[in-house]
């Protein structure tokens, strides 16, 4: 009984899965997709957790079933993988085979802490259900129309190409989904907004979209590049690597998980969460206050920047969990910027919510939106599009 409309989503880390089950029967461009059912598997591989991403995507199907919704059920459609890196050969949501699968491999080098779990995701679920159309959806995608001159690097040309080393950017499904929702919400076609979108999660990054094309983002050859995040540095000068491994005698992998791991918000105050940074500001806290400072000045130098390159800005958009929760972030990043055309309104800003809303005044020339970003609604939609509705016929 009923059509099959169902897309698993499957978030595939290093140690965790995490999935949702939509089902796409009812929906359009403005919604009316419904989540039957969301979860995450932890701790895969580690004491306590389950022993790899088999028996997590194995668990997860044993909660689906428990509530009604099994895997195995006719109404299962498509299965949507998120996959970080697609390089410059993967550009479009893609239905995975042998030889798609041999391509994500060959970008491991790109993305070795991101690459490998998404393509474990993908073999247990092929196994799982090899009848299905399994599809990649990749963070990279949204960021192919970047023109040259914001792609490249300035380096030696024959070097970059031969490496492939070029602004890829990422959380690319949250910037196309967000940028599409901001145009919803002030009542207008995708195509004819300028929007500057600001996902700031535990990863951070800025994006600028011209009329529903992304124009410039802040990340690059991998998430490591931009703004300053939960733990991750964001934007320096290269030579600082040189630096530590001449005066400090640092190897490559202790600056690696300098600059990923133990830097950004934590390295600066010793908290990766905002929610706390704010606590320690409330006391008078130093380091909390220097860390929140080293973040929005930061994110206010992206926002002039993508001002300069889109010309004109219709709105600036906040999404994941700082951009979505923190005020005094939003307050802070925009703050003073009326000669660019943005006027906040701090009791709009103040106030908490779930829904898509503005938070500038009346008269701001720029439009500022809180948006709460839906990844997973992405990338069932691009798979539901590519898999399963042609079948439906
Ligand atoms: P991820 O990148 O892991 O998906 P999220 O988008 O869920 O991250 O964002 C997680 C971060 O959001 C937390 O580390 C925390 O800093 C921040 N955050 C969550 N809730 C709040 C809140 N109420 N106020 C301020 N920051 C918050």
């Amino acid at each position: 009984m009923g059509a099959a409309t169902w897309v698993l989503v499957l978030n595939s880390g290093s140690s965790s899965l995490k999935y949702q089950l939509i089902d796409m029967a009812g929906a359009d461009a403005d919604g009316g997709a419904e989540r039957l059912a969301s979860g995450i598997v932890e701790r895969i591989g580690e004491p306590g957790g389950v022993a790899d991403h088999g028996e997590a995507l194995r668990r997860a199907a044993g909660e689906l079933k428990e509530q009604g919704l099994g895997l195995d059920s006719p109404r299962l459609a498509a299965v949507g993988h998120r996959v970080v890196h697609g390089g410059t050969r993967f550009t479009e949501p893609t239905l995975i085979t042998d030889d798609v699968l041999a391509g994500i491999e060959d970008l491991v080098p790109l993305a070795p802490l991101h690459n490998p779990a998404n393509i474990t995701g993908i073999k247990v679920a092929r196994e799982l259900r090899p009848d299905l159309p399994q599809v990649a959806v990749f963070d990279t995608a949204f960021h192919a129309t970047l023109p040259e001159a914001a792609a490249r690097y300035a380096i030696d040309t024959a070097t970059a190409d031969r490496y492939g080393i070029r602004r890829y950017g990422f959380h690319g499904t949250s910037h196309a989904y967000v940028s599409r929702a901001t145009a919803k919400l002030l009542g207008r076609d995708p195509a004819d907004v300028n929007v500057i979108v600001l996902h700031l999660g535990n990863g951070a990054s800025a994006s600028a979209v011209r009329g529903g094309v992304c124009v410039d983002t802040s990340m690059g050859l991998t998430p490591l590049e931009g703004l300053v995040m939960g733990t991750r540095s964001g934007d320096l000068d290269p030579a600082v690597v040189f630096h530590l491994e001449r005066v400090a005698g640092m190897s490559t992998d202790d600056i690696d998980r300098l600059l990923n791991k133990r830097s950004g918000l934590l390295g600066l105050c010793g908290d990766n969460d905002m929610r706390e940074i704010g606590r320690r500001m409330a006391e008078g806290d130093k380091a909390a206050q220097l860390a929140f400072d080293v973040y929005v000045h930061r994110l206010r130098r992206y926002v002039g920047a993508f001002s300069a390159v889109l010309g004109r800005v219709d709105a600036i958009t906040f999404t994941a969990g700082v951009g979505e929760n923190s005020a005094a972030v939003r307050g802070a990043a925009l703050a003073g910027l009326h000669n660019l055309g943005v006027t906040m309104d701090p009791v709009r800003n103040a106030v908490r919510g779930h829904a898509p809303r503005l938070v500038s005044a009346d008269d701001s020339r720029v439009a500022v939106a809180v948006v709460p970003t839906d990844e997973e609604l992405e990338i069932a939609r691009d798979t539901y599009a590519l898999a399963a509705a042609p079948q439906d016929g």
